[in-house]
């Protein structure tokens, strides 16, 4: 049965230490998507209340900007107390709005702690560098200052993880922030800001405001924001990355992924076939480094097709509080049915279906959005099952002759997010890391996603700009160089003179 809209909870943004409805805002709803009902609804943002959120972070930048970076390492410390405090609650909100199961939720959560943990340390990285005398009685240094007030924007996947990706390495650096995470998941942020602000942030340091389109357009044409980092699909990736750069905004925009793993005739085919299915069907395949694309090369191909469709077959499908599955639901009801529509499309193409997930269903939970493990083998590089990004629980086979052919195939995708390659053979590995054209690559890791101290991201169309997430590429992001070149007179050293110098 269906709450009653003026008994649901409604998320409020979180401008300037405060939770904020604005006055006649547009709403929208948050569902479970176990039980597909609406479990809250979420004000969204217009430009005016995109400005207020940019005027607090604007006030909070001097002093922030100027605090000692171990004061705000300090801070830093604190949140990363009470996150860890909190991680089964911001776990709990992940998988309520999103769908996925609780141990995943945590897990992301963890990684998301483990960025925190990293912009802890931050201050070490902002040291400038410093060389005596280059010229005669003249010395220069570098330092690195923050940007200014930066936006995120983040997808709907990871509802706590993502946008700890970008503001705690921003706010360490000394910049201010304003997030708009999805409209879908809206929770988690504003929880953790909550916390931060807990763990003493000045107000205004970091907000969140929540929307659509219109906010995030708010957020591209504002002359107040200086940098903006997104995270989601590979169309809005590219309008962010166009806009901001027609602004004139410091910007890294993530897209989406068709990630491969390469599996050789010599791969313990156990061993892959337990990571394929964790990479393709965790989080219901809704992972930006999710194994959409396995390509089985050679003799690999029919024994990992057979362990595959064992393993897919297997899977526990439920709500993703119920303890022992292993994927939970969609999203949302548009986004299941669209991923149903490819398969659909698959089998119009003429791709073998190995195990159809269509018309699945969880006893209890009927009007959830669920959607069962699909299958797909002899798939072509034409087929549009093979080209779009699916995001869902759906795994495709491609059958090649030899590694240069599989490599061939990987790079001539447009996606180069992330990829793997299963294998036994050293040689045959180093070549592959070689030559690959993707940002992310495990071998024998099927999701190789980096820790915090390394950065996250991928090649050509997953990403628009030119440094990664967190890590020292986020570091770098999130600070300008000025270099200062310095001469004190009266030091028996010539004065400036009227021609460019040539000796030191
Ligand atoms: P999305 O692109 O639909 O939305 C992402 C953000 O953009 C949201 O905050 C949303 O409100 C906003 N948005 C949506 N439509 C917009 C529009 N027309 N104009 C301006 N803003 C708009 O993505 P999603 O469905 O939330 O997330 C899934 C996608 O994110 C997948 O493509 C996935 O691969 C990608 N993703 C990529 C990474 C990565 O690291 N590369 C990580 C996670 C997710």
């Amino acid at each position: 049965m269906n709450t009653p809209v003026e008994a649901l909870a409604t998320v409020p943004m979180w401008i300037a230490g405060k939770p904020v409805v604005p006055a006649g805002a547009r709403m929208g709803e948050v569902y479970n998507p176990a039980t597909g009902a609406v479990a809250r609804l979420v004000p969204y943002a217009d430009a005016a209340t995109v400005d207020a959120a940019v005027q607090a972070a604007a006030a909070a930048l001097p002093a922030w900007r100027d605090a000692p970076p171990l004061r705000r390492a300090r801070v830093m410390q604190k949140f990363l107390q009470l996150m860890q405090e909190h991680q089964k609650e911001l776990a709990a909100l992940a998988t309520a709005e999103h769908g996925k199961t609780l141990p995943d939720a945590l897990g992301s959560v963890q990684r998301g702690i483990e960025v925190i943990e990293f912009a802890c340390g931050i201050p070490h990285l902002l040291k400038g560098e410093y060389s005596e005398n280059v010229g005669s009685g003249v010395d220069c240094h570098t330092v690195r200052q923050p940007v200014g007030v930066c936006a995120g924007i983040t997808p709907f996947n990871f509802p706590a993880m993502v946008p700890l990706w970008m503001f705690p390495v921003a706010i360490a650096c000394g910049n201010t922030f304003m997030l708009k995470p999805s409209e879908k998941v809206p929770s988690c942020s504003v929880r953790m800001a909550e916390l931060f602000r807990q763990a003493g942030l000045p107000d205004g340091v970091l907000n969140v405001v929540h929307g659509d389109k219109e906010a995030v357009d708010a957020i591209l044409a504002h002359p107040g924001v200086s940098a903006v980092s997104f995270v989601g699909s590979t169309p809005i990736a590219r309008h962010i990355y166009e806009t901001c750069a027609r602004n004139g905004k410091r910007v890294q925009a993530l897209g989406g992924a068709k990630n491969h793993a390469v599996v050789l005739p010599d791969a313990d085919i156990e061993f892959t076939a337990d990571a394929l299915i964790g990479a393709g069907y965790g989080s219901a395949g809704e992972r930006c480094m999710a194994i959409s694309a396995v390509v089985a090369v050679g003799a690999a191909a029919d024994p990992l097709v057979a362990l595959l469709k064992k393993k897919a077959e297997a899977i526990k499908i439920g709500a993703g509080t119920t303890e022992g599955v292993d994927m939970g639901p969609l999203v949302s009801a548009v986004h299941r049915d669209k991923v149903k529509g490819y398969v659909d499309l698959g089998v119009k193409e003429g791709a073998r279906l190995v195990v159809d997930g269509r018309e699945f269903v969880v006893k209890g939970h009927e009007n959830g959005f669920f959607l069962g493990t699909t299958l797909f083998d002899n798939v072509k590089p034409a087929m549009g099952i093979y080209k779009d990004e699916i995001f869902g629980p759906v795994l495709i086979v491609l059958r090649v002759k030899t590694l240069e052919e599989a490599i061939a195939l990987v790079n001539s995708n447009p996606y180069a997010n992330g990829t793997a390659i299963f294998t036994e053979s050293g040689g045959a590995a180093r070549r592959f890391e070689n030559e690959i054209q993707v940002g992310m690559v495990g071998v024998n890791v099927p999701i190789p996603v980096p820790v915090a101290y390394y950065s996250f991201g991928g090649w050509k169309n997953s990403l628009f700009g030119d440094l990664h997430v967190h890590g020292t590429e986020g570091v770098k992001f999130y600070t300008r160089t000025k270099v200062v070149t310095t001469r004190w007179p009266h030091q028996d050293t010539p004065a400036p003179g009227f021609n460019m110098p040539t000796l030191g």
